[in-house]
Order: structure tokens, then sequence, then C-alpha cells
């Protein structure tokens, strides 16, 4: 379709695997949507629905500035939660959402963008495909920490897990900013069902290939679904034709204001799940070492060291300290019972030195210990 010179295409198919489509897509020329559901018994559909819906409504004829777009998603984060506090059915559903919006106080054609989730934004510049938004999900922050490869986060089995979307948080933090399409550019906005599918280089051979927003949205949906269309497959295209099939010089990365990412509670039964943020579970990963550190070394301390007591009146020498559960163990017998010391070896042995070596110990036992000489005498004992 086309409207001031503006073509787009869009596209939302099942694929081959899913029953259901819980995508939802739209396209009017001003507004431009792709929202992925998520949740159980058709809760995703409804949550996707309702935030284009909400967004398409708010933002019809443009608009004004990135708040105003920020507003209409916040407030299409609000009545997602309403509907999943209001239908046990549909509790805990979500969606993410990224959005193109044409600014309506600009002569050029200038875009407000927003995402939430892993949905994307690409932007063609005839020549290259530039990723726009950035995915909030487990794999991203993997791939952020350099953990894996981006190569890697395609295959990964926890891919789907999203660690932002609307209808969890109602204080959603969104990504926002603007951009342009200049002649002979092309924005695509997708759900993951096409980029887990059809990596970036092949959508971009396409876009190079099918100059038409209506041939190359055919071509994607159906080279995701040769490749196996293992989820709902859903994507717009729009842009402005180069006057006289130019092609602008290949365009640079913008940097995207990213505000810092909420954390968001349990995932849902869906397949796709809204997952803690990767920087828990690092985080949680940071705390169980330190632990386990810190009980190991208190095992070794726990363990260490000589003391010299009294065990039911027998001069002992035991390993280690009573510490919680833990229990000295006995390692020598002295040659003493306390009613045969010295009143000085009994205050002594009453104390309980400590030694870092057994042989120190045992050396304290034969040297510093004394037989009280009336017990001597009385047992007949030399001394
Ligand atoms: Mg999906």
């Amino acid at each position: 379709m086309t409207t001031e010179g503006l073509r787009w295409a869009v596209r939302t198919d099942v694929g081959r695997v899913r029953q259901q489509n819980e995508d939802t897509v739209h396209a009017d020329g001003t507004v431009f949507v792709v929202a992925d559901g998520m949740g159980g018994h058709l809760a995703g559909e409804v949550a996707s629905a309702l935030a284009v819906s909400t967004i398409a409504s708010r933002c019809a004829g443009g608009v004004g500035s990135l708040d105003q777009l920020g507003e209409a998603v916040r407030e299409a984060n609000r009545r997602v939660i309403e509907q999943s506090n209001d239908d046990p059915e549909r509790e805990g559903m979500g969606t993410t959402v990224v959005a193109a919006v044409r600014m309506s106080n600009e002569s050029s054609c200038r875009l407000a963008l927003v995402n939430v989730g892993d949905s994307r934004a690409y932007r063609f510049d005839g020549h290259r495909l530039l990723q726009l938004s950035r995915d909030h999900s487990l794999v991203q922050e993997l791939v952020d920490d350099g953990i894996i490869s981006p190569s890697d986060a395609r295959h990964h089995p926890r891919r789907n897990i999203v660690t932002r979307a609307l209808g969890i948080d109602p204080d959603v933090q969104l990504d926002l900013w603007e951009t342009t399409v200049e002649p002979g550019q092309r924005i695509l906005l997708c759900s993951d069902g096409l980029v887990d599918e059809v990596d970036e280089p092949t959508i971009e051979s396409i876009l190079r290939v099918e100059t038409e927003a209506e041939s190359a949205a055919d071509r994607l949906v159906e080279i995701a679904n040769e490749h196996g269309g293992r989820d709902n497959i859903s994507l717009v295209i729009f842009g402005d034709p180069a006057p006289n099939g130019d092609l602008l010089p290949p365009t640079e990365e913008i940097a995207i204001p990213i505000e810092k990412p909420s954390n968001i509670d349990a995932g849902t039964p869906s397949t796709r799940r809204i997952g803690h943020r990767a920087a828990k579970v690092v985080l949680a990963t940071a705390t169980a070492l330190a632990l386990t550190v810190m009980l190991v070394l208190a095992l070794i301390w726990v363990r260490s060291g000589f003391v010299v007591t009294f065990d039911d009146d027998q001069v002992v020498v035991l390993r280690g300290r009573e510490v919680l559960w833990f229990e000295p163990t006995q390692v020598a017998v002295g040659p003493y019972e306390r009613n045969e010391l010295d009143r000085v070896s009994q205050d002594l042995v009453r104390q309980a030195p400590r030694f870092d070596r057994l042989e120190d110990a045992e050396t304290f036992v034969a040297e510093r210990l004394v037989r009280d000489q009336t017990f001597a005498q009385d047992a007949g004992i030399d001394t």
C-alpha cells in the first residue's frame, strides 16, 4: 500500500507448527506495529491485539514527541495488566511490542520508535541491514556479557525468554528513540518468528532483490516457513522509494537511549516465557560462589588447630573446634587423668590451650604437665 510516497506491506503467518497466531500487526501509513503475545489459553493473542489497538488509536495521525508514543505504550501496558488481573484465564499474559510512528510535526519522514521485548526494528538502506532495536532477552544479555556469541544466540535453547514485556510490570521500561526514513531506505519490524528462522544476511539479500515491499514481505514469510516456521511469523516493511531508483550510501548505526531494564517476575505457561533478568542469574551465581568459598573457608577453620583439654577427666588432644554441629575429634590421649595432675597443671589444661600443630600439643602435654606428688607417692609412681 502507499500513502504520501510511503509504501508498506504487512504480514502475519501462523507458521508451520503453532496452532494459534499470537502475533498482531498493524500498518496504516502512519503507525506501524508488531506485537508478539505470550500466555496460555489464547491470552497471548489478546495481549498483543490489545497493545496494538491501544497504540494505533493513541498515535493515530502521528505523534508530536517521543513522550506521546511512550505514553501510548504505557497505556497499552496498563490495559494488558488490567485484563490480566480481571480474567483468571488471562493471568500473566504479556506481549512484546516494536512500533514506529511518523512524527506529525516533521516535514521529512521522521519516526518515533519504541521497543519492549525481542521483536525487532531494522533499517535497510539499499545496501545493508542494520538492527535498530536492542532485544530485551536473556540471550542478548548473555551476548552483552560476552558469555555467548551473537551466532550462538540464534540457536540458544533459552532464546525465547524475554526480560521485558507489556503486561507484567506497571512501571515498564521502554526503549524510545527517533530516526528517519530517507528515500531509498526501508524499515522492517518483525517478530522473532522471522529472525529465528532467517538469518540477517538472508533478510538483507531478500530486501536487496525484492525492491517492492509486498514482494519482499511475501518472500520473507515464505523462507521463514521453508526453514521450519516453528513460530508465528509477523512483519511490517515500509519505506520511501528512492527517486529514480537511486540508493543512498550506507547509514551508520544510531545510538539508542536505553532505560535501565526493570526486574520482571515469573514466566507464563506459554512456550515463550518472561524471565528473570540475566543480571539476577549472574548475581545469584556470584552469591552462590561466594557462599561456597565462605563455607570452604569456614570448614578449614573449624577443622584447624589442636587443643589440650579434659575429656571425662582424661587429658586428651582434640583436633578442630566445637562450632554449630561440628565436634572436635580426638587425635591423642595424654598419660594423665585430672586427679593425677598437680593444681597448676590442672589449671593449664582447664584453659584448653590451642596449638597449630599436633606435635606442639603433644610436647605441651609431655613437658608442661606435672604429676601431683601426693598422688604419685600414694600410687607408688616415681616422678
Ligand atoms: Mg514469537
